[in-house]
């Protein structure tokens, strides 16, 4: 008698808890405070669903088919093809790069990359995003990348393409931290959405804010262009949680809120 509640005590214990998180890899995860209170103590994004309080976490590109620790379930992050994509770029001037080009382009990366390292806590993010534009998905998230035949890094961000002059919008409230013309870029800015998250638009044919404006969801903020790096007009457009470039495209996806808080 005593084994069999013993026995059942342990299947009352391990059935209120999740046993594993599976994601793919460049997704947004979500895991339950309740189940991992220490998450409470950490400078983190935290977003309630449902009444239930849950810390909004990364899985990096870079982990394919790995298990990330340190969130009291076991993450597993599925080992996922993304495919590839090969683009030719005619101005070779853009791909093998001068001196003076290549010291310009590392000077952006560095600022780049500093502003991304914003963290404001003045505003709440909103997971409810739209689409920055109306036009056509020309390069999807996680493609491994060849330009004229010579292995890049992967494509970590959504490419949408549409003619000329398109309009682009905020697909969620947001600070405008960095506004720029930039190498590979073009015409670039970053707006922050709070606690981690940020998204970044390149290769604009015009800009229609300035750096510290705030903005609504839908607010204009720019013009589809071709300028910077680019082999016809589109969008680039990343998302950024915790400094990691996740799928723009999930964020949109009309299953976003069922997937992440399943
Ligand atoms: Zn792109």
């Amino acid at each position: 008698m005593r084994f069999k509640a013993f026995i059942f005590f342990i299947f009352f214990i391990s059935s209120g808890l999740k046993s594993e998180i599976v994601v793919d890899p460049g997704e947004m995860i979500a895991v339950k405070i309740s189940t991992c209170p220490d998450l409470k103590n950490k400078e983190i994004f935290f977003y309630t669903f449902n009444n239930i309080e849950y810390a909004i976490i990364p899985s990096p590109f870079s982990k394919n088919s790995r298990v990330m620790s340190g969130y009291c379930v076991p993450i597993k992050i599925n080992k996922k093809d993304f495919g590839e994509s090969r683009i030719t770029i005619l101005d070779v001037s853009k791909v093998n790069l001068s001196e003076e080009d290549s010291q310009r382009a590392y000077k952006e990366s560095q600022l780049i990359r500093d502003s991304l390292k914003s963290y404001s806590k003045n505003i709440k993010p909103s997971l409810e995003f739209i689409s920055p534009v109306d036009g056509i998905i020309s390069s999807r998230y996680g493609k491994q990348r060849y330009i004229n035949d010579q292995p890049r890094s992967p494509h970590l961000a959504l490419d949408i393409a549409a003619a000329e002059g398109t309009k682009i919008i905020a697909p969620s409230p947001g600070k405008v931290i960095l506004v720029g013309d930039f190498f590979y870029s073009g015409n670039y800015l970053i707006l922050d959405h709070g606690f981690g998250l940020l998204s970044s638009y390149s290769h604009m044919s015009k800009i229609h804010v300035n750096t510290g404006d705030y903005l609504n969801q839908g607010d204009i903020i720019g013009e589809v262009g071709s300028t910077g790096r680019v082999t016809g007009p589109h969008l680039h457009w990343s998302v950024y949680l915790e400094k990691q470039r996740i799928n723009p495209e999930s964020m949109i996806a009309e299953n976003f809120f069922e997937k992440l808080f399943n």
